[in-house]
């Protein structure tokens, strides 16, 4: 696919195709992390047939803190698979846990008070020689800070094991939350010329849900930066067709396309 003007994002086109095409998201660079010929097979319209519950869920949640009108929006496009066909007709219990969840943080004043500012800001700008695109929960420009919210089906405390770092390392690490929030601080700089504090609000999926409050550490957020750098070239030579893409084999889309062609090891 040939390079065309840089179009402007809007909430209109944001998850278009072709600004899939055209801009590298975080989401997009951990899909090339996971298994590049996924990542290459989603952006030629491949659909995944797993269970988007999850993401429904995290949707309905952030669409009610967005604003009333995109929350009654979200519910009535989404009304079939959020209600069940059967009789009495109630949500579904993972979207009587996502009410839970709104609850729960509307609950908390701390998060009420931070949560104030732009919903839904797009950031664009050019990152280790590729245009980026994000979108940020809530952006409050006047006192430098972000808040992104995240909910989580598990414990807090709970550290699982993360192959990049080479450790045991909290679910805000390995989901790669440090990585999109620092590189939405470097996106912000770019557009306001002044550095923003990240902040996550995180929920869990519990009964009752818990709350909490993050900062993240500086050390780690560099870390991510410097792996981006040095990943990024050979993934854009993939993305534009310079280099074959890798298949991961484990994959959804590898089980479902790939010949074994030979023996594997069993310890690996
Ligand atoms: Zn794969």
């Amino acid at each position: 696919m040939t390079m065309t003007k840089k179009t402007f994002l809007s909430s209109e086109n944001y998850y278009g195709n072709e600004a899939n095409w055209q801009y590298m998201s975080v989401s997009q660079y951990k899909r090339f992390l996971e298994c590049p010929a996924l990542a290459i097979a989603e952006l030629n319209g491949w659909e995944s047939k797993a269970d988007k519950t999850a993401l429904y869920v995290g949707n309905y949640v952030h669409s009610f803190f967005e604003s009333s009108e995109v929350h009654e929006k979200f519910k009535e496009d989404n009304k079939d698979i959020m209600f069940s066909s059967r009789k009495p007709f109630g949500l579904l219990k993972a979207y009587q846990v996502a009410e839970d969840m709104i609850q729960a943080l509307n609950h908390q004043q701390a998060f009420k008070t931070l949560y104030k500012g732009e919903k839904e800001h797009i950031v664009q700008g050019e990152l280790f020689g590729a245009d980026w695109k994000g979108k940020i929960d809530c952006l409050n420009v006047k006192e430098g800070y972000f808040v992104d919210i995240k909910t989580h089906a598990g414990d807090f405390k709970k550290k699982v094991w993360n192959d990049r770092y080479g450790m045991r390392v909290s679910w805000i690490a390995d989901y790669g939350y440090y990585l999109q929030m620092a590189v939405y601080r470097e996106l912000l700089r770019m557009e306001f010329n002044k550095d923003f504090t990240p902040i996550i609000a995180a929920v869990s999926k519990q009964s009752p849900p818990a709350f909490k409050l993050y900062e993240l550490r500086e050390d780690m957020m560099a870390f991510e930066l410097e792996e981006l750098e040095r990943s990024l070239p050979s993934i854009l030579q993939m993305k534009y067709g310079q280099e074959e893409p890798k298949h991961c084999g484990s994959c959804e889309y590898c089980r479902e396309t790939m010949q074994v062609t030979e023996f594997s090891d069993t310890e690996e």
